[in-house]
C-alpha cells in the first residue's frame, strides 16, 4: 500500500489549522493526533478525578482509563504484562529512575557502561550514580559515522559491568545501534541492558524483550503523545527486586512511623498522583501508532530520508553527519556546513515557516567526538511530506550561499 501523508495530517490539528507549518523537529516532538487531543480532553472535561483511592463512580472510571493505558503502551513494547510498565514524567525521568532503583543496589568495584552516542539523559544520570556510589562509568566507543561500535564492547563492557546503557536510535544521527551484540555481550557478564528507546519508539511498535532489553524507556511528547509523560518497560522480576526511587503516597501497602511496607510494582515507582491526563494521551498515542501500517509508512520515510541524504550530498560544503547509507537508521539527517553555524542557518529556515534544529541536540561528548561543535537536524515523522522536505533542501541551499 502507498503511504499518504496528506490523509495522517489530516488527523493532526496543527497541521490542519498551518499552525506548525513546515515541521521537521520532530526528533525534538512530534505533534498530536486528534485521537490522544479526545483521550485527554474527555478525561478533562468529562470531570476527572484522581485515581485508585476513590470508590466513587469517577475515580473508578479514572483509575480504568489509567490502567488501560498501561496496557496499550505495555502492548506497544511488547511486554507480557501491563505490570510491567511504569509510567514516568519522560524518558529522562524513566533513566533516572533506573539509576536510582537500580543504580543505588551498586558500588565500588561495579561498573555501568554507556556509549558515547548518548543523548544528556543517558549520561549525566549515571556520572551522578558514579558520585553517589562510587560505581565505575565506562564509555563505549562509537564508530566513524557515530554508530556504538560492536567491535569494541570488549574492552567497555567488562566482567564488572552490572549495566549496560545505550541508546536504540541516536537523535543525532538517526544511526539505529546494533542491539544484538551488545545484549550478547551483556548476557556474558551477567549486566543488563537498557535500552534508551526515546527516539525510536517513534517508527512503529516493537518488542523490547525480544531486543534482548532489561530496561526500555520512551518519551510521549516524541511519539506523538502529551508532554510531561514516558514509560519505563521492565521484566516483572527485575522490576520486583529494585527498591523504591522516590517516597510518597501511592506507593505504598502501609506506612507507620518506624517502618513502611512498599506496594508491589509498578505503583512501588509511581509515587504521588501519576500523570493521569497525559497517561491516558500516551496510551491513546500506542492504541494509534498500533493500527499504521509501518511497511508503508516505513517505506515512505526511507524515501524521503534518501531523498534527504542525497539532497545534501549536491549541496557544496554540506555533509551529512551519521550514516550515510539509508540502511538502520530513522529520519533523523544531521548536517554540517563548513564555516556557517547551524543557528544561523535554522534563523533563515526559521524565517522560512521551516522548523529543524540546530546545535549540539543534548549530545555534547557525541559532538566532541565528531569533531563538532554544531549540527543542522532534520528530523521526519509519518506525516512529513516530499513537500516538507524539498522545501527544507531548497532554503538549506539559499541559507549556505547568503552565510558563506
Ligand atoms: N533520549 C533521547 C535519545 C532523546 O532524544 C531525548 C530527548 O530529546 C531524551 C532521551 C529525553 O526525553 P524526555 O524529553 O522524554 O525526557
Amino acid at each position: 500500500m502507498t503511504w499518504k501523508p496528506d490523509e495522517i495530517r489530516r488527523l493532526f490539528p496543527a497541521f490542519v489549522n498551518g499552525g506548525a507549518g513546515v515541521y521537521l523537529d520532530n526528533a525534538a516532538t512530534t505533534q498530536v493526533p486528534d485521537c490522544v487531543l479526545d483521550a485527554v480532553g474527555g478525561f478533562e472535561r468529562g470531570g476527572r478525578a484522581n485515581i485508585r483511592r476513590g470508590l466513587y463512580p469517577l475515580s473508578l472510571q479514572a483509575t480504568e482509563a489509567f490502567e488501560e493505558a498501561r496496557a496499550a503502551v505495555g502492548r506497544y513494547l511488547g511486554a507480557a504484562d501491563p505490570r510491567e510498565i511504569v509510567f514516568t514524567s519522560g524518558a529522562t525521568a524513566a533513566i533516572n529512575l533506573v539509576a536510582h532503583a537500580f543504580g543505588d543496589t551498586l558500588g565500588p568495584g561495579d561498573e555501568v557502561a554507556i556509549s558515547e552516542a548518548e543523548h544528556h539523559s543517558n549520561i549525566v544520570p549515571w556520572q551522578m550514580l558514579r558520585e553517589r556510589r562510587g560505581v565505575g562509568l565506562k564509555i563505549l566507543p562509537v564508530d566513524a559515522r557515530g554508530r556504538p561500535d560492536p567491535d569494541r564492547l570488549e574492552a567497555a563492557i567488562t566482567a564488572r559491568c552490572r549495566l549496560i546503557a545505550v541508546t536504540h536510535c541516536s537523535n543525532v544521527t538517526g544511526a539505529v545501534t546494533d542491539v544484538a551484540p551488545i545484549a550478547a555481550r551483556a548476557r556474558q557478564v551477567g549486566a543488563l541492558l537498557l535500552l534508551d528507546g526515546a527516539q525510536m519508539a517513534a517508527h512503529g511498535p516493537l518488542d523490547a524483550a525480544a531486543l534482548g532489553a532489561d530496561f526500555y524507556v520512551i518519551s510521549g511528547h516524541k511519539m506523538f503523545g502529551p508532554t510531561g509523560v514516558g514509560a519505563l518497560w521492565a521484566g516483572r522480576d527485575i522490576l520486583q527486586r529494585m527498591p523504591p526511587f522516590l517516597g510518597g503516597g501511592e506507593m505504598i501497602r502501609a506506612v507507620t512511623f518506624e517502618h513502611t511496607d512498599y506496594a508491589p510494582p509498578p505503583q512501588r515507582f509511581e509515587a504521588g498522583t501519576p500523570p493521569v491526563a497525559q497517561a491516558i494521551g500516551l496510551g491513546a498515542a500506542a492504541t494509534w501508532l498500533m493500527d499504521q501500517d509501518w511497511d508503508a509508512a516505513g517505506r515512505h520515510e526511507a524515501r524521503l530520508t534518501r531523498g534527504l541524504l542525497e539532497g545534501v550530498r549536491d549541496l557544496e560544503d554540506a555533509r551529512v553527519i551519521g550514516p550515510l547509507e539509508n540502511e538502520n537508521r530513522i529520519g533523523v539527517v544531521s548536517i554540517a556546513v563548513d564555516g556557517v553555524h547551524s543557528h544561523d542557518i535554522c534563523h533563515i529556515l526559521g524565517e522560512r515557516g521551516i522548523a529543524v534544529r540546530g546545535g549540539h541536540h543534548c549530545a555534547q561528548p557525541l559532538m566532541e567526538r565528531l569533531g563538532l561543535e554544531a549540527t543542522t537536524r532534520a528530523s521526519l515523522a509519518l506525516y512529513t511530506t516530499d513537500s516538507e522536505t524539498a522545501a527544507f533542501l531548497d532554503a538549506l541551499g539559499d541559507a549556505i550561499r547568503i552565510l558563506r
